[in-house]
């Protein structure tokens, strides 16, 4: 199966050193990841560095520069503050910017960041819901805007739901790399803001022994979406909750 990487949480105050040090990863195996940009982020667990001190003085200009290099843009939620604790359609976490909130609030907000992102000259179809989080008004006032392609949903293709495009991310890093299967392809969901050195090690590692099996994420978006019935669908929803209280039970005990 090809694998394709996404990087959560781009903001002009992350930690732009963990940003570069992954960055020239990608560079040397020529990857181009997807990029989640929260379009006015309010969420203080991702103020990491002072703008003033970062590498990179304007920010939206390099994000286009990303974007003139390959490199595919998301809008990840708004402020990424998590309003609600609630679950949404894909419940990997009790906590959420939009499940549970009005159609014509989420609409507003949703219009809000998408503005923001085209202000400075991003445009973007592709949406990146924070905690994985979103509800069936979150993907009708996404259609509205003109949002047709999530990032999330397990599976190896991209299949499409609800009207939109889902391009899923990985259950297990593990088993997908065990999997040598020709088709197929999957997401590997990166927070740069929260890596140790120790997983930038297993992540160098990982490039190195599978170089020819990563792929650009607008590789990802050329591939012919699938068809998926309701048994998929409930497999997903499944899945999604066995891994939200493994993940649970796992905290608790570290
Ligand atoms: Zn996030």
């Amino acid at each position: 199966m090809k694998i394709c990487i996404r990087m959560d949480d781009i903001t002009p105050d992350m930690d732009w050193t963990k940003f570069m040090r992954f960055k020239a990863l990608c560079d040397l195996y020529q990857v181009k990841p997807l990029i989640g940009v929260v379009p006015s982020n309010m969420d203080e667990n991702l103020h990491i560095c002072d703008p003033k001190d970062a590498p990179v003085k304007d920010f939206w200009g390099y994000v286009r520069e990303l974007v003139n290099a390959g490199w595919c843009v998301a809008q990840h939620g708004v402020t990424h503050i998590y309003t609600t604790k609630k679950m949404g359609c894909f419940p990997l976490n009790r906590l959420s910017e939009f499940a549970g909130i009005g159609y014509d609030r989420q609409y507003e907000a949703l219009k809000e960041g998408s503005s923001i992102l085209m202000q400075h000259g991003i445009r973007t179809d592709i949406f990146m819901a924070p905690a994985h989080s979103f509800d069936r008004n979150t993907i009708k006032a996404l259609k509205r805007l003109g949002f047709c392609r999530m990032t999330d949903g397990f599976g190896d293709c991209p299949y499409q739901r609800w009207g939109m495009t889902f391009y899923p991310i990985s259950y297990r890093q593990g088993s997908v790399l065990k999997n040598k299967a020709e088709k197929g392809c999957t997401t590997f969901v990166v927070h740069t803001n929260t890596m140790s050195d120790k997983d930038f090690e297993r992540y160098e590692q990982f490039f190195a022994a599978y170089r020819d099996r990563l792929v650009s994420y607008a590789a990802f978006l050329e591939m012919k979406p699938q068809k998926r019935g309701v048994f998929g669908n409930i497999r997903e929803y499944v899945m999604a909750v066995m891994k939200y209280v493994l993940v649970s039970i796992a905290s608790r005990l570290s």
